[in-house]
């Protein structure tokens, strides 16, 4: 179960408001992108979810369970970020491995998951590599089964194909579409690219200046935008 939900969420840093007011409801399973100009809050309400930072008012609800003052670790969430954090000095194995090993699970049960993780991202045949020794691709791929072995109730990923060029970009965003297909987990996805949005999500939400201009599938924001901010950032003709 993934469900998440935000009632009346604020978050202030000093005297701006960067997330005003806001109500979403994620359903268990969703696909979601939060998408909007820079600086508009993607990344901060995406942390709010996370527990990374604290809201300033409203609450946080993961599975009908008020999270809202919860550390991120007992959030049951994983994040991926646009840079990887990976070890440089530990082989792709370990990088996996890791919050296992933190988590105390013994070995055999720390070597089938990397193992599954290893196979559903092809990375099977890499586990002996460092980071160094990869692509772009192939290392967010690595941050990717770094979040997975976890078993999160929900993946948050924050700009994770930023940093890769344009013809990776394509390739990536198909196999999180199909990693998404696979495992039927909750994933939240910021973006500030409203073709990865349109291709990628069930449900876009637009935001502008910390509040949510629309909420939709990508063909209900492209045929009946709410107004000409989502129609000029969605591209459709209104
Ligand atoms: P986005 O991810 O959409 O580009 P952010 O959520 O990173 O936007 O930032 C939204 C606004 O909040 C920006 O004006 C940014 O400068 C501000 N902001 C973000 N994090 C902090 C922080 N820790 N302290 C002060 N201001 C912040
Ligand atoms: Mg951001």
């Amino acid at each position: 179960m993934g469900n998440i939900r935000l009632s009346n969420v604020s978050k202030t840093f000093g005297t701006q408001e960067v997330i005003r007011d806001l109500n979403l409801n994620i359903e268990d399973g969703e696909f979601v992108v939060f998408v909007g100009p820079s600086g508009c809050g993607k990344s901060t309400l995406l942390r709010l979810i996370a527990g990374l930072e604290d809201v300033s008012d409203g609450r946080i609800e993961i599975n009908g369970a008020d999270v809202t003052d919860l550390a991120p670790a007992r959030r049951g969430l994983s994040m991926v970020f646009q840079s990887y954090a990976l070890y440089p000095h530990m082989s792709v194995r370990s990088n996996i491995a890791f919050p296992l090993r933190m988590a105390g699970l013994d070995k055999a049960a720390i070597d089938r998951k990397v193992a599954e993780a290893a196979r559903v991202l092809n990375l099977t045949d890499y586990l002996t590599r460092k980071p160094r020794q990869l692509s772009g691709g192939q290392r967010q791929r690595v941050a990717i089964g770094r979040a997975i072995v976890r078993e999160p109730t929900a993946f948050l990923f924050d700009e994770p194909l930023s940093n890769l060029d344009a013809a990776l970009r394509v390739n990536m965003r198909l196999e999180i579409s199909e990693l998404h297909q696979q495992l039927g987990t909750t994933m939240i996805y910021v973006t500030h690219d409203q073709i990865e949005a349109m291709t990628m999500a069930d449900k876009i939400v637009v935001l502008n200046k910390g509040v949510v201009e629309q909420v939709g599938s990508p063909m209900e924001l492209y045929r009946t935008p709410a107004n000409l901010f989502v129609a000029g950032f969605i591209g459709s003709p209104r």
